[in-house]
């Protein structure tokens, strides 16, 4: 199949074709019902970082939705290792992708109608990271607005499933961007705790000792559990526990993890200041954490750094 020059090249159901031929029914049921699963890990320096623990995670979120398909964790992680090499030579200097696989139950069967797809959709691709939008982030620290929506119970549905739905999280921040644009969106659980940001986990210092929600409520992120090891490892403080608006509010520092963001200081809370744009203990964990990637992640995004609105998760 001849593929459009500097096209990337995406995996679909067993076969990598070019982008624009990746086509999908609209009788999806992942498009239909938003009814999938998905992960994402990011590459540093075209590298896949902790690929393992996103597609263990994927595997979970695949065994919670009772979506069974017939290849295993080996066989998702050679096919994106073989998406990345494919797809290496079309990044531009000093970018990274984000690598995701998408997994729904299959295309619909119609009644009396012969089926148009066995099984589950596998989809894997990448796209570069948004490192221009969120450069800004890096300088200033992010600023963070609770959101007047709260993040889905575990009752309803479980956050520790990447699931494909996202109305939640995409309307909180949408409520928040509506009132305070380039504001990064954060969700209470139903209890009035702090949940997770947008897209990612966060991050309190108070007293040195650095403070993030247990995983009852929240995506248990990758970079989050990276960030606990790096606290374990080099004796900074850290516990797991629930975080009112209280103890969020009155902390010294704040900071976001995730896969794309990996550890990004928050400078305010509802207007409220924190440590300048990045305190001393969330320069040190970015510090580690840089170690850990093999890469200063920071001065990538800063490398980026250009006039424009910046933007946030959604
Ligand atoms: N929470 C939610 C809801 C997310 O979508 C993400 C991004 N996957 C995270 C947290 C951060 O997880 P990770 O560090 O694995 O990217």
């Amino acid at each position: 199949m001849e593929s459009v020059r500097n096209e990337r090249s995406v995996y679909l159901n067993g076969a990598f074709v070019p982008e624009s031929r990746a086509l999908l029914s609209f009788r999806d049921s992942g498009f239909v019902y938003g009814d999938a699963v998905f992960d994402t890990a990011r590459t540093f320096d075209g590298r896949l970082f902790r690929l393992k623990e996103h597609v263990d995670r994927l595997f979970d979120s695949l065994a919670y939705c009772r979506i069974a398909i017939d290849l295993d964790r080996q066989d998702i992680i050679d096919a994106t290792e073989e998406l990345v090499r494919r797809n290496r030579p079309l990044l531009a200097p000093g970018e990274d992708y984000w690598v995701s696989q998408r997994i729904s139950r299959g295309v619909m069967q119609l009644d009396g109608e012969p089926p148009i797809q066995d099984g589950p959709t596998v989809l894997i691709e990448c796209t570069p990271l948004p490192l221009r939008a969120r450069a800004a982030m890096f300088r200033d620290g992010i600023e963070a607005v609770i959101a007047p929506l709260k993040r889905i119970p575990p009752e309803a549905l479980s956050p520790n499933a990447k699931i494909n739905n996202y109305m939640n999280a995409m309307l909180a921040q949408r409520e928040v961007t509506a009132v305070r644009p380039g504001a990064w969106a954060l969700q209470l659980d139903m209890n009035g705790n702090l949940a997770e940001g947008i897209g990612c986990n966060v991050f309190f210092v108070r007293n040195g000792k650095v403070q993030t929600p247990r995983t009852d409520y929240i995506l248990p992120g990758v970079t989050r559990g990276a960030v606990i090891d790096l606290c374990r490892n080099n004796g900074i403080p850290v516990e797991e526990r629930d975080i009112p608006l209280h103890l969020a509010t009155t902390a010294s520092e704040s900071f976001f993890t995730s896969t794309s963001l990996c550890v990004c200081p928050v400078r305010s809370l509802n207007g409220r200041p924190y440590l300048g744009s990045a305190g001393p203990v969330t320069k040190r964990i970015m510090g580690l954490f840089a170690d850990l990637v093999g890469m200063d992640y920071a001065a990538q995004y800063l490398s980026f750094l250009r006039d424009g609105p910046t933007r946030t998760g959604f």
